[in-house]
């Protein structure tokens, strides 16, 4: 489970994140909406434990900076980071060493590969990967440790359809799996039908909450909400 308490990080004089809070429960995906500049990559890179920050974020109750966090969660950052000179192989072997996973990561990692049809790559070196497949690779980085919390920043970007279907099934594999997920994304339709809480950020601030129920309960649209709790803003 995911606890973010106040967070807030100021770049100079913009408050990117301000005084946010919020939590993801085990089993639960949870989608972090905003327009361009609303402060969602700096809040999963907080997370992330990639930037210093005020307020508190814990990970099954640690410290997102601690080895104890850090063991438990994945990241597919806004930007696949590849290593140049590693094969698609070696980068997920080397996530497997670094983490000493147990012998059953070969397994999952052939079935990751073949889910997002890099089995013909597998002995490619980053650098001479397309956008799309390092986008892949990033993914199956992210998943062969088997997290319980897992993030996602703008994960459909780059993606082909097939890889896109095969990333949405595989939200609900890990929702079911009682994994805590947290997807920030400004495209509302590339996650409509997985979320089960939504979160719009604007200026840096969680500007509305509300849950899968809430929302039929209200008989409100995703879309009409996200553009009512925006409607003017502008990038910080
Ligand atoms: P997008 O959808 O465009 O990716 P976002 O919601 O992820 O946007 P952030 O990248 O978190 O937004 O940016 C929030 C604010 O912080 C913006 O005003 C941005 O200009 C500013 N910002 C982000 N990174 C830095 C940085 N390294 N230095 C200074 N300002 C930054």
């Amino acid at each position: 489970m995911l606890q973010v308490k106040g967070l807030t990080k100021k770049y100079n004089n913009i408050v990117a994140a301000d005084n946010i809070s919020f939590e993801v429960e085990n089993g639960e995906i949870v989608v972090l909406l905003g327009p361009n500049g609303a402060g969602k990559s700096t809040t999963i890179k907080s997370i992330a434990g990639l930037l210093r920050f005020d307020g508190d974020i814990l990970i099954d109750g640690h410290p997102c900076k601690s080895v104890e966090a850090k063991k438990i969660f994945g990241y597919v950052p806004e930007t696949a980071a590849v290593y140049e000179y590693l094969t698609v192989y070696e980068h997920i072997e080397f996530i497997a060493r670094a983490y000493r996973l147990d012998a059953g990561w070969k397994e999952r990692a052939e079935k990751l590969i073949c889910r997002f049809d890099l089995q013909d790559k597998v002995n490619k070196l980053g650098k001479e990967l397309s956008k799309g497949m390092q986008q892949k690779l990033s993914i199956c980085c992210a998943l062969i440790i088997n997290p319980r919390m897992v993030m996602f920043d703008e994960p459909m970007v780059g993606l082909d359809p097939k890889a896109i279907k095969e990333l949405k099934n595989i939200f609900i594999e890990l929702k079911n799996a009682g994994c805590a997920v947290l997807i920030s994304t400004h495209i509302i339709d590339s996650i409509e039908e997985v979320w089960d809480k939504v979160l719009i950020m604007n200026r840096g601030k969680v500007v509305l909450a509300r849950t899968r129920q809430e929302l039929e309960e209200k008989g409100e649209k995703l879309e009409e909400v996200f553009f009512r709790c925006t409607e003017g803003s502008q990038a910080l």
